[in-house]
C-alpha cells in the first residue's frame, strides 16, 4: 500500500467575506484548521496552525508526534494572541493526519469540530468526534444527531487550539489498505452536505481525489454555503512505498486549489498554499528602513538644533 493521489480545497462560500480555513497537503502529511476570531484573526490562527504542522513535517513519526505539532501549533497561535491585541481571542481547529505506508495507518490528531473520515468499500466512517456542544449533547443522548443539525449553537466547539496555553488533543492510530480514501474537512462540510451525500458524490467522482474536492466543495455552496469550505482527500493505492524526497520549501504563491499526486509531485512548483509567504516580508523589511531613516533623523535634529 502506498498513497496515491491527493487533492486539497478550499472555498469562502457563500455567506462569508473571508475565508478563515486553511488547509495542508504535504503528503504523507494532510491537515484542515477552521480559524476562528475577530476581522483577520481567524485567518490568522488558522494559518499559524498550518504553517506549524508544516513545518513539524519533517519531524513527524507516530501519533505521539503528530500530537506533538499541534500541540506546538497551539503554542504559537496563544503566543501571538497574548502579544497582539488585534488578535486576542483568536483560535483555530485543527485536524491532522500521517499516513505511515510501511504500517499502513494513518496517526491523526485533532482539535475541534473538523472531521476526517475514511472511506473504504462505499462506507463513510467518521474518524473523529466533535468537540463541539452539540457533539457532547449527541454523545450524551441528549439530542439527536438530526436536532443537532439545525441546532443554534451547533458550531460552538468546546475545544480550540491557541484559547489556552495548553490544548487537550486527541489521537488515534487508524489502519489502511489500498482502495481507502480519507477525507479531512471543516465543518463547512460537514454542517452542509450529509453523510449520505458525501457518499454519493464520492461514488460519483470513483473517488478520485481531485473531482471529489470539487464536487464537496459545490455540494456546499450548492446547499448554502454558510460557512468556508475545506476538504483534503488522498487514496491508498495497491503497490510498495516509495522512497519520499523531503517537501519542498514554501513559494509563499497562493492558491486556492491543488492536487498532488504522490510521491513524483512532491517536486513539484506549488504544493503549499498558505501564507505568509517571502512577499510578506517585504512591508517589514520598508518599515524598518523607515524607522532607521526616523532615527537617523532623529539624531541629525539632535545635533543640529
Ligand atoms: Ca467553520
Amino acid at each position: 500500500m502506498r498513497l496515491g493521489r491527493a487533492a486539497g480545497q478550499t472555498d469562502t462560500g457563500r455567506r462569508r467575506r473571508q475565508n478563515e480555513d486553511a488547509f495542508v497537503c504535504e503528503p504523507p502529511l494532510f491537515a484542515v484548521a477552521d480559524g476562528m476570531g475577530g476581522a483577520q484573526a481567524g485567518e490568522l490562527a488558522s494559518r499559524l496552525a498550518a504553517a506549524a504542522i508544516e513545518e513539524g513535517a519533517l519531524r513527524v513519526q507516530g501519533e505521539e508526534s503528530v500530537a506533538g505539532i499541534v500541540r506546538t501549533a497551539n503554542a504559537r497561535i496563544f503566543e501571538r494572541s497574548v502579544r497582539d491585541p488585534t488578535a486576542a481571542g483568536m483560535g483555530t481547529t485543527a485536524t491532522v493526519a500521517f499516513v505511515d505506508e510501511e504500517a499502513e495507518t494513518a496517526a491523526i490528531a485533532h482539535v475541534g469540530d473538523s472531521r476526517a473520515y475514511r472511506y473504504r468499500d462505499g462506507v463513510l466512517e467518521q474518524l473523529t468526534t466533535d468537540h463541539s456542544l452539540v457533539g457532547e449533547l449527541v454523545r450524551s443522548g441528549r439530542l439527536t444527531e438530526a436536532e443537532a443539525a439545525v441546532h443554534p449553537h451547533r458550531s460552538v466547539i468546546t475545544r480550540a487550539l491557541g484559547t489556552e496555553a495548553d490544548v487537550e488533543v486527541d489521537t488515534r492510530t487508524v489502519d489502511l489498505r489500498h482502495g481507502d480514501l480519507v477525507l479531512l474537512c471543516s465543518d463547512g462540510l460537514s454542517a452542509m452536505v450529509r453523510d449520505e451525500e458525501i457518499v454519493r458524490l464520492l461514488e460519483e467522482t470513483q473517488a478520485d481525489p481531485h473531482d471529489a474536492a470539487e464536487a464537496l466543495v459545490a455540494a456546499a455552496n450548492r446547499a448554502g454555503g454558510e460557512d468556508n469550505v475545506t476538504v483534503v482527500l488522498f487514496e491508498l493505492v495497491e503497490g510498495a512505498p516509495v522512497a519520499r524526497p523531503a517537501p519542498p520549501a514554501s513559494d509563499g504563491r497562493e492558491t486556492t486549489a491543488e492536487t498532488v499526486t504522490t510521491p513524483a509531485a512532491v517536486n513539484g512548483d506549488d504544493v503549499s498554499r498558505h501564507g505568509p509567504g517571502k512577499g510578506s516580508r517585504w512591508p517589514a523589511l520598508l518599515l524598518l528602513v523607515a524607522l532607521l531613516a526616523i532615527a537617523a533623523f532623529l539624531v541629525w535634529w539632535s545635533f543640529v538644533r
